[in-house]
């Protein structure tokens, strides 16, 4: 990756900036109920969701692109209410009452409790975004398939994680992007969560096609 973007590309909503970057006070605090949890500081409404700490950063769009890297409060927004990764507008076709969605082989796991469903980390992407998105990313076109869901739900975080360093202090393990589900009370007392993986549900093909490369043939 060159970091150089063609100039008609579109910065896509969920992609992080140079100008978000947060100070990230963190600390370990003790539990009412016992054991040390990893907290803010001065911890306020919105770094604790779905009972996991969640990275501090600024939600302004402005500075360069991070082409490798996502903001955490937009794809948070976008996988909670179902909003488009490239335009930020809702997803979901109101004519369906499903929401397209390219699943990738990179984001996307199967659940063997869930045959028709499956947790991802990439939110959904709208119907007119979704040519864009795999004309400009050759990786999407390469592994990917275009769904759509009936419904999503938060189900776990990737977290940097941590552990107590000396005083109050918080160290960073050196773990990052680790999986960690909602339910594992243990561990999400030292993780700080980057992004939310959702589980989809009622997972089908879409109902267009794409091609996957522009040399496909069609064998006669
Ligand atoms: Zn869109």
């Amino acid at each position: 990756m060159t970091g150089v973007a063609p100039t008609q590309l579109r910065i896509p909503y969920v992609i992080a900036r140079a100008e978000e970057i947060a100070p990230q006070p963190l600390t370990f605090v003790r539990r009412p109920l016992g054991g040390l949890r990893l907290a803010y500081a001065d911890e306020r409404r919105g770094d604790r969701v779905n009972g996991v700490l969640r990275v501090r950063v600024l939600n302004n769009r402005r500075g360069a692109p991070q082409w490798r890297k996502l903001n955490t409060l937009r794809q948070w927004r976008c996988m909670v209410k179902l909003l488009c990764q490239v335009c930020g507008q809702a997803a979901t076709d109101p004519a369906i009452g499903r929401t397209p969605w390219i699943m990738t082989d990179s984001a996307f796991r199967e659940l063997p409790e869930d045959p028709t469903g499956g947790l991802t980390s990439a939110p959904p992407t709208c119907w007119a975004c979704i040519p864009e998105a795999l004309a400009t990313c050759p990786q999407l076109r390469i592994s990917s398939t275009v769904c759509t869901v009936a419904r999503a739900e938060p189900a776990a975080v990737l977290a940097d994680m941590f552990t107590p360093g000396p005083g109050h202090g918080a160290l960073h393990t050196g773990e990052h992007n680790v999986e960690i589900s909602l339910k594992d009370e243990v561990s999400i007392r030292r993780a700080l969560a980057t992004q939310l993986i959702v589980q989809v549900h009622d997972l089908q093909p879409a109902p267009l096609e794409f091609p996957l490369t522009d040399t496909d043939t069609v064998a006669s």
